[in-house]
């Protein structure tokens, strides 16, 4: 069975502007507040902390697949982590990009999906690892978190313009050049055949959740997923 988690800013120990649940150390925060916060993310779900991987993301496709020989320490450069061992928890980090959680009986996956993230596929080159691992696209259910909406995520013109040309549902209205990443990421999962649940909370005006767009500096909230 797959378990699934979309933390807060809610319930840690990080001082301002890192109040107080962030789990990202590459934000600026306390490296001692971000352990603890990990520490904390850890009983959340029952798990030791070094059962617990997390990745550097760098807005590309790139799929890390975590196995018994994995480093909890070390977090491998990739926008998605794939596992089939059970009691390995995936995390993905956020603060206006939509994390996606991908979960089927035999396997799990994190992703880091924003605006460049959908233009890369990454979802479909994390579909493909599934796949390869024999996990078809029927078996698979996904969760989308809470993201920047499409009231909020302004871009320029020309980057709305290559972003829509490549994904049509992610369009809003060209004159307010507002993307929709979450629509455009839903539409990828409904055309692969993936049934899915979506949050309809913007990051950005829901009090509660870091938003890089409204404060820049930030934290991270988090999506997990294990088996
Ligand atoms: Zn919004």
């Amino acid at each position: 069975m797959a378990n699934t988690l979309f933390t807060s800013r809610l319930g840690g120990v990080s001082s301002p502007p890192f109040d107080s649940f962030n789990l990202a150390s590459h934000v600026g925060d306390e490296v001692v507040a971000v352990a603890k916060n990990r520490e904390i993310l850890a009983s959340m779900i029952g798990l030791p902390r070094n059962q617990i991987f997390f990745m550097t993301q760098v807005h590309s496709n790139g799929v890390a697949v975590i196995d018994k020989d994995s480093d909890p320490q070390s977090a491998p450069t990739a926008d998605a982590l794939f596992t089939t061992t059970p009691g390995f928890a995936l995390v993905t980090l956020i603060a206006d990009c939509t994390p996606l959680l991908l979960k089927s009986k035999s396997a799990v996956a994190a992703v880091h999906v924003g605006r460049k993230g959908l233009v890369a596929e990454v979802f479909e080159a994390t579909l493909k690892v599934f796949n390869q691992h024999g996990v078809s696209n029927q078996e698979i259910t996904g969760e989308i978190g809470p993201s920047i909406c499409r009231d909020c995520y302004e871009v320029d013109l020309g980057t709305y313009r290559e972003v829509v040309s490549l994904n049509p549902a992610a369009a809003t209205d060209e004159s307010r050049r507002c993307l929709d990443v979450a629509g455009g990421l839903a539409a990828r999962l409904k055309s692969a055949g993936i049934e899915f649940w979506a949050s309809q909370l913007c990051v950005r005006h829901t009090p509660g959740y870091f938003s890089y767009r409204r404060d820049e500096v930030t934290g991270r909230q988090a999506g997990v997923v294990w088996l």
